[in-house]
């Protein structure tokens, strides 16, 4: 007997009424009309089945803290540093917790069931590891939480910044992070590169670094990065993230550049909506979009996805954890508008992005959870008194779904847009939803915060 049927599905190429087979928290068989005895089987409605979205980049330690102590003004990543800078002496640890619990609520909502997230490793305390570690204790039952060490001050520039990175990776971190582009010359942001990529072989850790997140093209640490990948044998196992001189550099630098990328097998995230509002401030007009050369890294063979980066926090004051409004900028900016374009967005939010966090793909707990509450089954989690003690953790996933008020109306209107299995119409659909989204989102998020000033 089967652990898990799924029936009557779409899938992403456009069959539809598949079903779906799962065996050992594996899929054995995916085929038209197939009916088998399973423990559980789902009816799928015809909406769209995919595997989850996953956010291969996102700052958790620092999300749902818009405003706090003020706003970023100039809206520019160097402000948003300093206002990141001027909080962290007064973070605490159980609020960023519950800051990041509320942000995986609005997450596990929108289907995003992995995220890789960055945490700030530049003050000794390392206190958003250890609250960044307490959450993905917490959020296991439903959501892959991967953590990477990220010397935000730069591991050079800051005093003690190995040894901090270091011990964050005692503690349990998963991958080795890093920042060469804000280092203090080009020579120390090599020097950084291969210092982590050195700890990372030595460790058996997996690479991800923001890496070159500035318009300036002679910013090449992406070379020195896939240099390191080879030299240490690393291939497959590191990423550099934004990539944004890449937009600003030379066309024939380029040219040299991407095979270089693919041959070491380094993967790239672009973070489309940080990246176009964030690239191009000191340009007049015409003004840089600033994101990484998509099309043309997929094209030689790289494997690219896209990441959220930022939700409410002193660098982007807008975001929902929703991965189609993600897809839907990336769409747009690299003017990915053809059919094929479109599929490949979709796939920069799912298995890419899995393939950069080495995510084996499973139909957990979250997924299954995610699906009755889009098809409105379950008990009415809005009520707690319906909720049975003993479902505690199992249903964790949708529990908590269901935290915010109007989130199931929400999935099914999601579903409805999901059984338009044609991409194109699906990731259009995205961006009228995710309107609703942001403004509930961000009410929610006003709420919390007037009662720290009271
Ligand atoms: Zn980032």
């Amino acid at each position: 007997m089967l652990d898990l049927l799924i029936t009557n599905a779409a899938l992403p190429d456009g069959r539809t009424g598949m079903a779906v087979a799962v065996q050992d928290a594996k899929i054995v068989e995916v085929a038209a009309g197939l009916h088998a005895q399973a423990a559980e089987t789902i009816d799928a409605g015809g909406q769209l089945l995919t595997p989850p979205f996953c956010d291969p980049h996102f700052h958790m330690d620092a999300t749902l803290s818009y405003g706090l102590p003020r706003v970023n003004e100039s809206g520019t990543l160097l402000e948003g540093i300093a206002v990141w800078g001027e909080l962290k002496p007064q973070l605490k640890a159980d609020d960023m917790v519950q800051r990041a619990l509320a942000y995986c609520d609005w997450a596990v909502a929108r289907g995003l069931l992995a995220i890789r997230s960055h945490v700030d490793t530049s003050d000794p305390s390392l206190l958003p590891v250890e609250a960044m570690l307490e959450v993905k204790r917490r959020v296991a039952p439903y959501i892959d939480l991967q953590l990477v060490a990220f010397p935000q001050d730069g591991v050079l520039r800051t005093a003690g910044g190995e040894d901090n990175l270091r011990r964050a990776l005692d503690l349990g971190v998963d991958v080795v992070g890093g920042i060469p582009h804000f280092e203090r010359t080009m020579g120390e942001g090599a020097a950084s590169v291969r210092l982590l990529c050195e700890i990372a072989a030595e460790r058996g850790k997996l690479v991800d670094m923001h890496c070159d997140e500035t318009d300036d093209p002679l910013s090449r640490h992406i070379e020195t990065l896939a240099f390191e990948c080879q030299r240490l044998g690393l291939q497959g196992r590191v990423n550099g993230s934004h990539c944004t001189s890449m937009h600003s550099m030379d066309n024939y630098y380029v040219s040299k550049l991407l095979p270089l990328i693919a041959e070491s097998g380094v993967s790239v995230i672009a973070n489309p909506l940080i990246n176009i509002t964030l690239q191009g401030r000191h340009d007049t007009y015409p003004k840089r979009r600033g994101m990484t050369r998509v099309p043309e890294l997929l094209a030689a063979g790289v494997n690219v996805a896209f990441g959220h980066d930022c939700v409410m926090d002193p660098w982007y004051g807008m975001g929902s954890a929703d991965m189609l409004e993600v897809a839907h900028m990336g769409l747009h900016v690299a003017q990915m508008t053809s059919r094929k374009g479109m599929l490949a967005c979709f796939d920069a939010v799912t298995i890419n992005a899995a393939r950069v966090m080495h995510r084996r793909l499973r139909a957990g707990a979250g997924l299954r959870r995610q699906l009755r509450a889009a098809a409105g089954e379950g008990p009415d989690r809005g009520d707690p008194a319906a909720r049975k003690p003993a479902e505690g953790l199992e249903e964790g996933a949708a529990g908590r779904a269901d935290a915010g008020r109007g989130r199931r109306a929400e999935l099914a209107g999601a579903s409805r847009q999901r059984r338009l299995h044609d991409a194109g119409a699906f990731l259009t659909g995205a961006a009228t939803r995710c309107e609703g989204a942001a403004a509930r989102a961000r009410a929610a998020l006003r709420r919390p915060r007037n009662n720290r000033t009271a």
